[in-house]
């Protein structure tokens, strides 16, 4: 029986299992599929207070993977595929493996959202990438395309020409989402060019990608471009599938949680990070909320 179990390593379970060890409550830490979460897809991370000249994104992950060990988090790997959260103890099925606790925190994150073409999941990792910093490598001097408007469209797009010739930078209406700072980035930069109003249609190409069909929305054209990659930047979906039944979510899939709590409807369940966090999203605010996770967890368990 284990007083706390964290679901997800990335900064906000991280945060929340450096708490719970050093209150020592000995928590264990399952991390997921994707360990480390999604600051391990960026570069540098330069708005995460403390680091003057910015951290690389994988190392600062590692660095709260260390420091949550150091004061005796335990870890697992593997992925949580089911919950019984109705009674307690709470259990959670990892493969063969069953974990009983008295107290959850989940931090299973968010992940990239899809177009939803079949040719887009069939062409996954054959020309489409919904990671720039894991993929862009492999389009030096090629010809691509970023999808979306938002903050990570134009970070995307920005780090890409590092590497492609030219990038298109596709959105389907005619204002940016994006902060002004990286708006004007983009826009700055002579490899990109914006195609606003405009949403792809099809992904093109039989073992790669060739291609992209894009359809004006406005007079209701479309062309072809050739080229040779298309990475999808259009936002993310909360981790929250095995929760479903058992813990409120709000219409878009995210933990509701109790305003400036992380407590869900479950008592004895806690939420941090994206994963109940549609607003912010910043590794800061998931850092913080699962301080406050494991602070009211503990003091859960002492009532
Ligand atoms: P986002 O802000 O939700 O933007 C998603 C973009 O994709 C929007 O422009 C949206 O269009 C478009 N989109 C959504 N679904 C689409 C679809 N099916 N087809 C075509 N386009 C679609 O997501 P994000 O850019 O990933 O940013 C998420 C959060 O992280 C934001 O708070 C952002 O500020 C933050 N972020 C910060 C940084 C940084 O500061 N370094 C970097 C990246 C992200 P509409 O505009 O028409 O809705």
């Amino acid at each position: 029986m284990h007083d706390i179990i964290i679901i997800g390593s990335g900064p906000a379970g991280l945060t929340a299992a450096i708490y719970a060890a050093r209150a020592n409550l000995r928590p264990l830490m399952i991390r997921g599929s994707e360990p480390g979460g999604q600051l391990t897809l960026t570069t540098m991370v330069e708005n995460y207070p403390g680091f003057p000249d910015g951290i690389m994104g994988p190392q600062l992950m590692e660095d709260m993977d260390a420091q949550a060990e150091r004061f005796g988090t335990e870890f697992h790997s593997g992925h949580v595929d089911r919950v019984e959260l109705t009674g307690t103890p709470f259990r959670l099925f990892v493969g063969k493996d069953v974990f009983e606790t008295k107290t959850v925190i989940v931090s299973t994150g968010s992940s990239a959202k899809l177009l939803g073409l079949e040719n887009e999941r069939r062409l996954m990792g054959h020309g489409v990438s919904t990671c720039a910093t894991c993929d862009g490598f492999f389009f030096r001097d090629k010809k691509i395309a970023v999808v979306g408007g938002g903050d990570s469209a134009m970070e995307e797009s920005t780090f890409l020409t590092k590497f492609a010739t030219n990038v298109a930078l596709i959105h389907r209406r005619d204002r940016f989402r994006a902060s002004q700072i990286m708006t004007d980035r983009a826009l700055s930069n002579e490899k990109i060019t914006v195609h606003y109003n405009s949403v792809v249609e099809d992904v093109l190409g039989d073992n790669e990608v060739t291609g992209i069909r894009v359809r004006n929305v406005n007079d209701e054209t479309t062309a072809e471009f050739d080229l040779d990659g298309v990475f999808i930047a259009i936002g993310h979906n909360p981790n929250t599938g095995i929760f479903r039944g058992q813990i409120d979510l709000d219409s878009t899939g995210y933990i509701r949680t109790a305003p400036g709590s992380t407590a869900t409807n479950v008592p004895g369940v806690f939420a941090c990070g994206d994963v109940q966090d549609p607003v912010y999203r910043q590794a800061v605010t998931a850092a913080g909320t699962g301080c406050m996770a494991a602070l009211e967890a503990e003091k859960f368990l002492e009532r």
